[in-house]
């Protein structure tokens, strides 16, 4: 009895193949499907079709047909839900041979091996699902439209003009029916109606079904009671389940992403290809081992998803000049390594080798490096030799007489800056003398610092080796010599510096004021011993008397000068002088710790005292740091600690000049 209703609350489109689903036929819960097949046949074996087909499979897909059972299933196995489903519709012969009952397993196989496709509904077969999920074609009209939906309660997908006929809303369908049918009875389907609005719809044919059947019952009957309890239950399971339909819909956009993906990367692999036969391949290979996704994201080659000889045109210039650039790159980074491996050994073969210099003044590494006979072994060994210690042998033996070579080259162009030197604007004599230099009133300046610069620090003052901006981007030997130990060969970027003429002057009165000859007292004569000055200018009653080393009382003179103003030199007293001492031993701690120009004793590395300290610790594990860790450096400022001091006014003497004729007293202050 149930049954019978059913089957008569359907469109009763009993004559459709029951295999491709049905149509509109939607209530319909058991899909007469049979069980799955117990052991594979040959296409051949199987129903008369199967061996000649009716249909007109053409080409390659008519072989097909032809083939053992077992390819066919192989093949099929291999393929995703639409495409058996489409694989149905070539042919007669193949749709009969694939909605046989007894092949169901290659629909339930195809399905299974789909991750992405949904369970399947319990109401619907595979291929009637398949149906509803890809087809394009409205199941009343069959017309294949753009603007047909899938209407999942009635499980159909209708086209937009048969949807104005077969479905309406709720008060259109229940025109000229006169039984009461309350909306949780009917079927509905949200679909896309005018305005691209979502509504509600229902069918006319199914309200009339329904009409028909209520109107056959007894008013309060128990049987209408138990239809109507029935077809509630019936309706909001079949309403149920949507989520079948979006997870499949769901699905079919992802599905197309991968292919877009799948597009794309066939077509990145073509286009490296191409790059690869060009002579690119271990530029490319370079560019991965350092970012692996660059290229699959680089502007011209992520978006392709088909590579034509005009996108290739259109690309090539762009990718070929990237690899250029990467091969100039990747040339430029070998060269680097190359060189800095050499330069590396230099230094230490140089350090294990003891040198006497003058002064103690030895060239910078990029002076080094840049001498002729240095640079030939460094720059011109092939690359595929390996530099060894016995490269450098004879070089080292000699590197004394090299740095010396070296210092008396610089000092020439020092000597060249003298004023009233004799040969100045000539070449300067092999024999020149030097002592001119060395002298205390000689002074440089470049121009980027203010500091008065002495001879020999200006051999190592660090303005003059300093890697310029923009030396990044050069690419010769030099460049990368220089870049990989930090610094430029002395006066490289050829800053001007010249003698400083105020630091003369200034130097050539505190000199005398010291009592010593400046024609002829040299930096070295200057520096030992307790020479100590008083500014009497600068005496001042509350801080008290300005005291100065000889190289502070050097910069005090200049900035009298500056100010316009008579400094006034006295020399102090023994005792004056242990005042100092003891004052400059005070303030010294803090000064220090606020200074740079310091070094670390074990390694290149500057800073402030309080850095180096930290170095020491961190990066040579010293503990307990010593005198014997750090030093000042050559090239620290002349405005380093320890500075001037002060220190305390006599107290007045007082001389009684009273006698007896003279009633009053009269003071006379002496205080220097
Ligand atoms: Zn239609
Ligand atoms: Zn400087
Ligand atoms: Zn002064
Ligand atoms: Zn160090």
């Amino acid at each position: 009895m149930r049954m019978a209703k059913r089957k008569r609350i359907t469109n009763g489109d009993e004559s459709a193949p029951e295999t491709e689903g049905a149509g509109p036929s939607t209530v319909n819960a058991e899909a007469p499907i049979q069980s799955l097949p117990k052991k594979r046949r040959t296409v051949a074996q199987g129903k008369k079709p199967a061996s000649k087909p009716k249909g007109k499979a053409k080409g390659k897909l008519s072989k097909m047909l032809e083939m053992p059972y077992d390819v066919l299933c192989e093949i099929t196995s291999q393929l995703r839900p639409e495409d058996l489903l489409a694989l149905s519709r070539t042919s007669r012969g193949f749709r009969e041979i694939l909605l046989l009952k007894s092949n169901r397993f290659l629909w339930t196989t195809t399905f299974r091996d789909d991750p992405l496709f949904p369970h399947l509904p319990s109401d619907l077969n595979e291929p009637q699902f398949a149906c509803l999920v890809f087809s394009n074609h409205c199941y009343y009209c069959l017309k294949v439209t753009p603007d047909n939906q899938v209407m999942w309660a009635f499980r159909t997908r209708c086209c937009g003009s048969c949807l104005r006929t077969q479905f309406g809303p709720f008060n259109d369908v229940l025109r000229g029916v006169r039984s009461t049918i309350t909306s949780d009875i009917l079927l509905s389907s949200s679909v896309l109606g005018p305005k691209k609005k979502l509504v509600s719809v229902y069918k006319h044919s199914e309200a009339r079904d329904i009409d028909i059947l209520l109107k056959s019952f007894k008013p309060d009957s128990p049987t209408l009671a138990e239809f109507l309890q029935n077809r509630r239950k019936q309706v909001s399971q079949l309403l149920a389940g949507n989520y079948y339909i979006t997870a499949a819909l769901e699905r079919k956009i992802q599905l197309a992403k991968m292919d877009k993906e799948k597009e794309r990367a066939k077509c990145k692999e073509q286009i490296y290809k191409r790059l690869r036969d060009l002579g690119y391949a271990e530029e490319l290979a370079y560019i991965r081992e350092s970012d692996c996704s660059f290229l699959d994201n680089y502007p011209s080659i992520s978006s392709r998803t088909e590579l034509t000889d005009r996108v290739w045109n259109n690309i090539q210039r762009t990718l070929v000049d990237l690899l250029e650039d990467t091969r100039a790159k990747r040339r430029r980074k070998q060269r680097k390594t190359l060189l800095k491996a050499r330069q590396r050994l230099l230094g230490e073969l140089i350090k294990d080798h003891p040198t006497n210099t003058p002064a103690g003044i030895k060239p910078g590494p990029a002076d080094i490096c840049a001498m002729p006979q240095i640079r030939q072994i460094l720059v011109d060994t092939p690359v595929d030799v390996v530099v060894t210690a016995e490269h450098f042998q004879e070089t080292i033996q000699g590197i004394e007489q090299l740095f010396a070579q070296w210092i008396t080259n610089k000092s020439r162009e020092l000597l060249k800056l003298l004023p009233n030197q004799p040969g100045a604007e000539d070449e300067v004599q092999d024999d020149a003398d030097f002592s001119r230099l060395e002298l205390a009133t000689t002074y440089f300046t470049c121009t980027r610092c203010v500091d008065p610069l002495s001879y020999p620090r200006i051999l190592l003052h660090n303005c003059l080796t300093e890697l310029p901006h923009g030396f990044r981007n050069r690419e010769d030997d030099d460049a990368i010599m220089f870049l990989n130990v930090g610094s430029v060969p002395w006066n490289y970027n050829q800053l001007p510096f010249e003698y400083r003429q105020d630091a003369e002057s200034a130097a050539k009165k505190v000199v005398t004021a010291f009592g010593f000859d400046f024609r002829t007292t040299t930096h070295a004569d200057m520096r030992p011993g307790n020479r100590w000055m008083e500014c009497r200018a600068c005496r001042n009653p509350k801080e008290g008397r300005m005291v100065f080393r000889w190289e502070k009382a050097i910069l005090h003179e200049i900035f009298h000068d500056v100010q316009g103003r008579k400094s006034h030199w006295i020399p102090l007293s023994d005792e004056d002088i242990e005042a100092a001492k003891r004052q400059e031993l005070k303030g010294f701690p803090k000064h220090r710790d606020e200074s740079t120009g310091y070094c670390c004793a074990h390694c290149d590395e500057r800073g402030s005292f309080v850095e180096i300290r930290a170095h020491s610790r961190w990066g040579h594990a010293i503990q307990e740091f010593k005198e014997a860790d750090y030093f000042r450096h050559p090239d620290a400022s002349m405005d380093h600690p320890p500075f001037f001091v002060h220190i305390p006014v006599p107290p007045p003497v007082t001389i009684d000049l009273t006698d007896d004729e003279a009633p009053e007293h009269e003071i006379i202050n002496i205080d220097d």
